[in-house]
């Protein structure tokens, strides 16, 4: 075969999780080793090799256990009581929240705190994401969570709604969720209160527009990204969605010879957890294998 095959340069990691590697990194050069709460990316291949270089990945339960030792908190921030836990253990925290999570953090508690007890907050994303579990706990986990339109129905739409969006949500469905919201609430009653805040990360919608023109300058789309990420389904899905021939794999043994046809032009890319080394692990595979 004699294809071309090129590496998308605005994929990979975010610079929130590109400054959680690099703290990791750092810590595990300075002291052999650094425990991490939960995946610091969601990308098994990104992982295993900080653990390989040192990093110890736990769970919430696991970090109860630990005394004295030092923890990274990942890019999506956490709850207060995962910093109390630290405090009672004497374990020491880095903290990697990205500096977008803990400024949403700070609006969340800001708009709990300005209106009467009639005020919702309500945050658009997964029930089960550590961003979400991290902002709702912000404020004694009293945050409304709406994963589908259909979950709108459990907000009380006669009283003032203050509507965030987890920051990997693409733009356009959460303005669809806050305009369906909106004529619901305006339906009922003409002086209903919603605010909707901007808080999807512009280090993710900006991504958008790059991938739809990569994916059509490309015959095959290689999407590399960890199975658990949910920007790299989202992502993948958007490619998918103007390129037909668009695969995803996790890891280079995923590619497959019969994806390609002589000639083809392909093109690599990835999420914002994806890091750069295995895209171009993907391209030299393709290189040397299948070409
Ligand atoms: S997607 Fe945006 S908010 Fe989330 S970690 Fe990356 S830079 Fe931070």
């Amino acid at each position: 075969m004699n294809m071309i095959v090129e590496v998308d340069e605005k994929s990979g990691f975010c610079f929130g999780v590109d400054l959680a590697v690099k703290k990791a990194e750092e810590e595990i050069l300075k002291s052999g080793k650094v425990y991490c709460l939960g995946q610091i990316v969601h990308n098994d291949m990104e992982v295993k090799r900080l653990e390989d270089m040192g990093m110890i990945t736990i769970n919430h339960e696991q970090l109860k256990t630990l005394k004295d030792v030092t923890v990274l908190i990942r890019a999506h921030g956490e709850p207060p009581e995962t910093y109390e836990i630290a405090e009672k253990n004497n374990i020491q925290i880095i903290d990697a929240s990205c500096p977008i999570v803990l400024k949403f953090q700070k609006r969340v508690i800001k708009a709990h705190l300005e209106d009467d007890s009639q005020n919702q907050v309500v945050i658009y994303g997964e029930k089960n994401h550590p961003e979400v579990i991290g902002l709702s706990g912000q404020i004694g986990y009293q945050a409304i969570i709406i994963e589908k339109e259909e979950d709108l129905d459990q907000l009380d739409l006669n009283k003032p709604v203050k509507l965030f969006s987890q920051t990997t949500k693409p733009a356009s469905s959460y303005k669809k969720i806050a305009a369906s919201l909106s004529d619901k609430m305006l339906t009922l009653n003409e002086n209903a209160s919603l605010k909707v805040n901007n808080t999807t990360c512009g280090q993710v919608s900006g991504r958008d527009q790059n991938l739809i023109e990569f994916s059509k300058n490309h015959n095959v789309v290689i999407f590399v990204g960890g199975k658990k990420s949910s920007n790299a389904k989202t992502l993948y899905e958007l490619c998918k969605g103007v390129n037909d021939r668009t695969y995803f794999i996790s890891e280079i043994e995923d590619l497959k010879t019969e994806w390609f046809k002589q000639d083809d032009t392909v093109g690599v890319c990835g999420a914002t957890s994806t890091p750069r080394w295995l895209m171009d692990k993907a391209k030299e595979a393709i290189e040397k294998h299948i070409n």
